[in-house]
Order: structure tokens, then C-alpha cells, then sequence
């Protein structure tokens, strides 16, 4: 059997990266561009390729129903994931708000957050959703408490790469110093040390193997030297990199590629101001390169992978665990 692949794709809003770089409010109109602008040249792109995905959707981005403002933009948004979803992709749950800390709030918030994003997919799908990612990679026993009483069948937020923690601890810490502190949080050290292969984990310990009913589907490191291999870093390395991570990976039977919304940005055209762009290397990149990369590296991807869902994976996963 050949070696399994799952795309995902995170569809944070442009505040998320304000907040982590501490940059203070976002500009408000470019409140629904990663939906708006970014969403269609990924789309486009996957269906090209013929690879079906699953999206994390930020909850609050599609509700048309609970929010006044923005209605008609909210229902886009929906509209946009529901022609998705009817093509064969599948919706995740992001969390409704994308609270950074979320693993540090109550189990009343943790529930909630997950409840209200479950409520809008189910309201776009009417069919029941399987899968969870917190923000930033931060999975706590309360959140596989609510999944699990949801019926989830797996959640995909661990992302074991201590080389990405060391980068982001040294951000946090020099706009500390700034003082423009960061919105972003840094996850518990414990889950570096996680799996790096599908597990079924320990309800009270997500890091660890136990007797969870759902399944963990952690995000792609490479084997051993656990080099992040997601689609950020991937678009802004050199090509010798790109390809030599790719290839370590292909000695794991599973590779779940995550990338986000933001990759398929562009500063110049979405409108996107400098203070962000001097943040992001990747925005630094114009659409028609990264699109070539991304084109290039799923090309490669579906040489070597089978390619399916997170979902898919998830329920192979609990038939063998
Ligand atoms: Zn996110």
C-alpha cells in the first residue's frame, strides 16, 4: 500500500497574524481577505490537481446567523465552504473565535468554542463533523473531553517540533522586550515530545499513547531531526530544502501536510500593509512564485502519496489502534 497524504488547510484570519506579531488592531476591511482572496486560488489549485482536503474553519468567519455586521460577507464565506464541501473536501473545526489560549481557559469555554464552531459547519454540511485543531497547536485533556463527547473522530493539533517552539519562545521574547507583547502562547513542552505517527491518545495526557475514543493525527516533522514540514516554511525555503524535507518525509507511512490560508495570499494585490508584510516572510513572496512552489510541491505529492482526508486517515486509524 502506498503511503498515505493529507492536505489541510487552516483558514486563520488576517487578525490572528496581527495578534501574534503584536501589531495591535487589524485593518477592519481586510477583516474576510484570507476567505475573500486567499480561499479561491487554493481552491483552484487543489482542484487542478485533483486532490480532495480538509479546511479548519475559524467558526465566527461563516456564521451568518449569530453576527449583524458583516452578514453578508459571513454568508459568502459559507457559501464558498459549502461548494467545497459538496465537491468532496472536508470541514474542520478550528474553534470559533481562534483563541491562542485556548488549552489554558475553563472546560465551560473550551466546549463552547468547540460547540459554536460545530453548530456552523453542521449548519453548512447538515452532516456531522469529525475533526478538530486548536490554535496554535495547543490540545489540552478538556478539548479532547469535548470532542469526545461530540463523537469526533480525531483531532490533528499536535505538532511535535521543538525547532518551531525555540523560534517561536525567541519571537515572544524580543517583542517582550519591545513591549508589543505577542498574542500567541506558547504550547505545553510536553507535546514536543509527543508521537509523530497517528496514536490514539491518553484522554488526561493528549502527549501520550492511552485509550482515547478519537485518534491524534499529528501535523508533519521529519523523521528524527523533526524539521517542521508544513507549507509556511516549505514556500520559503530553498528549493534543495523543500525538496530534502519532502523526501525525508517519504519514510513515513503518513504525511499530514498542513498549510494556511495566508500561503495563498499576496501583499500587494489582497492589500496587505507593510507592518504585516515585515512580519511574514512569505508575504514577501508574489502569488505567481508561491502558487509555483505549491504546484510544484503537490505535484510531488501525489507522485509518492495516496491522497485523502483527515477524516479518511482518522477512521483507518481507529479501525488499526
Ligand atoms: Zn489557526
Amino acid at each position: 500500500m502506498r503511503p498515505r497524504c493529507a492536505v489541510s488547510i487552516d483558514l486563520d484570519g488576517i487578525a490572528c497574524y496581527y495578534r501574534i506579531h503584536g501589531l495591535g488592531a487589524h485593518p477592519a476591511e481586510l477583516e474576510h481577505v484570507i476567505l475573500e482572496r486567499a480561499l479561491p486560488r487554493a481552491a483552484k489549485l487543489f482542484a487542478e490537481k485533483g486532490l480532495r482536503v480538509t479546511w479548519f474553519v475559524v467558526g465566527r468567519d461563516v456564521d451568518w446567523q449569530a453576527h449583524v455586521r458583516d452578514g453578508a460577507a459571513r454568508a459568502a464565506n459559507a457559501d464558498r465552504l459549502a461548494k467545497l464541501h459538496a465537491r468532496g473536501d472536508e470541514l474542520g473545526n478550528h474553534s470559533y473565535t481562534h483563541p491562542y489560549d485556548l488549552a489554558r481557559l475553563s472546560a465551560d469555554t473550551v466546549a463552547e468554542e468547540i460547540a459554536s464552531c460545530d453548530r456552523v459547519l453542521r449548519a453548512i454540511t447538515k452532516r456531522a463533523v469529525h475533526g478538530f485543531r486548536a490554535p496554535g497547536y495547543d490540545v489540552s485533556p478538556a478539548m479532547l473531553d469535548a470532542l469526545a463527547q461530540r463523537g469526533y473522530r480525531y483531532d490533528s493539533s499536535v505538532f511535535p517540533a521543538p525547532g518551531y517552539y525555540a523560534a517561536k519562545a525567541a519571537v515572544m521574547a524580543a517583542l517582550a522586550v519591545l513591549r508589543r507583547p505577542s498574542g500567541a502562547v506558547l504550547t505545553n513542552p510536553k507535546l514536543l515530545a509527543a508521537p509523530s505517527e497517528p496514536y490514539r491518545p491518553a484522554m488526561s495526557a493528549p502527549w501520550r499513547r492511552g485509550q482515547a475514543p478519537l485518534v491524534e493525527l499529528p501535523i508533519a516533522v521529519t523523521p528524527w531531526t523533526r524539521i517542521p514540514a508544513i507549507g509556511t516554511s516549505l514556500l520559503v525555503a530553498p528549493e534543495a530544502i523543500r525538496r530534502r524535507v519532502i523526501a525525508a518525509m517519504a519514510q513515513r507511512p503518513f504525511f499530514n501536510f498542513e498549510l494556511h490560508g495566508i500561503d495563498f495570499a499576496d501583499a500587494e494585490k489582497d492589500g496587505i500593509p507593510g507592518e504585516l508584510v515585515a512580519h511574514q516572510p512569505d508575504l514577501r513572496i508574489p502569488i505567481a512564485e508561491k502558487l509555483a512552489r505549491m504546484s510544484a510541491i503537490l505535484d510531488e505529492l501525489k507522485a509518492t502519496w495516496e491522497c485523502v482526508t483527515l477524516g479518511e486517515v482518522a477512521a483507518a486509524v481507529q479501525l488499526a489502534h
